[in-house]
């Protein structure tokens, strides 16, 4: 039998083991996907672990996607870019790092009916999520990608990678402050999409009101870009909310989830995930 894994930590809540495992026996597959709850501090021992016992790879999720790099023997591009690894794939003994946020979102997107690459869209934030997110959508040739940042300690990391991006697209990319006057307003004006890869909007942050967005008001939205939130706990967030009371298209992060799922899936077995049905069973709410 393969053993994969999810390694992070919290990771009790994920949906990944009965995603996988609902594939691995639909196919047929003798594999079974299990969680490993994993620090920081106790990543590079808990890897050495899963070369000993032949696991044939694994995900990795907040907060060791960062620190998996430094393990692998070999990252893909969009890895090796963004400096993050949430899949493992382990060929006879030698790591082999990718990062399938990015092909998620771009699957999630085109499913919304959405066009990724786009002619310019606005990326709100900076983390593991957005970085993934402007690699795919600048290496799938978009246009031009607005970032905004709210710290400079971020602006800093996220024009890194942009800088590294430089090297295998023509995408423009610009950064922005949310606190420089009308720049938010004025770059959404002239975007096609608008990606929220903030935490803002999530469900249970300590210092959420239950209506906090980034986008101060509907009027910001009067050009109807379509409007994607990688957010999907819960499945409406205000931006959400907002932007359909503002007649975007809209879509949430469910299906990114279930397709960078997808892609990890791929790259372990060289076979499709059956996403309609893990879809109807997982995700009966999508
Ligand atoms: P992360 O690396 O911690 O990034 C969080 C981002 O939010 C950072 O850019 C951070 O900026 C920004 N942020 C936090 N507080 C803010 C504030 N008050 N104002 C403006 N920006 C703020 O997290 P992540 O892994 O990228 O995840 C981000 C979101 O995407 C989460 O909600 C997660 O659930 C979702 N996600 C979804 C999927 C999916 O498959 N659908 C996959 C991955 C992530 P600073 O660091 O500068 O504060």
């Amino acid at each position: 039998m393969q053993n994969y894994y999810l390694l992070g930590s919290p990771i009790r809540h994920s949906l990944s083991p009965a995603m996988m495992n609902l594939s691995f026996s639909e196919l047929g597959i003798d594999a079974e996907y299990g969680l490993m709850e994993t620090d920081i501090d106790l990543l590079p021992s808990a890897v050495q672990k899963l070369k000993e016992n032949g696991a044939s790879g694994w995900n990795l999720t907040m907060p060791v996607k960062s620190a998996m790099c430094s393990l692998c023997d070999e990252l893909s591009p969009s890895a090796l870019i963004g400096q993050v690894v949430n899949t493992v794939v382990n060929r006879h003994g030698k790591l082999f790092g990718y990062t399938t946020d990015g092909a998620g979102f771009r699957r999630a997107a085109c499913d919304a009916g959405f066009s990724v690459p786009c002619r310019k869209m606005v990326l709100l934030g900076t983390g593991g999520a957005a970085s993934s997110i402007l690699i795919e959508s600048a290496l799938s040739g978009s246009g031009e990608i607005s970032v905004f940042c709210n710290r400079p300690s971020s602006r800093t990391k996220i024009e890194a990678v942009a800088k590294r991006l430089s090297d295998y697209s023509k995408t423009k990319i610009k950064t922005f402050f949310y606190s420089e006057p009308h720049a938010l307003e004025n770059e959404i004006r002239e975007s096609s999409l608008l990606v929220n890869a903030t935490n803002i909007g999530m469900a249970g942050r300590p210092e959420d009101s239950g209506t906090d967005c980034l986008i101060p008001d509907i009027r910001c939205l009067s050009a109807q870009p379509d409007v994607f939130d990688a957010i999907y706990n819960p499945r409406k967030t205000p931006l959400l909310n907002l932007a359909e009371k503002a007649g975007c298209r809209t879509a949430n992060g469910l299906m990114m989830l279930l397709f960078q799922g997808a892609e990890a899936f791929r790259l372990w077995t060289d076979e499709e995930m059956p996403t309609p049905l893990v879809r109807k069973k997982i995700f009966p709410d999508s």
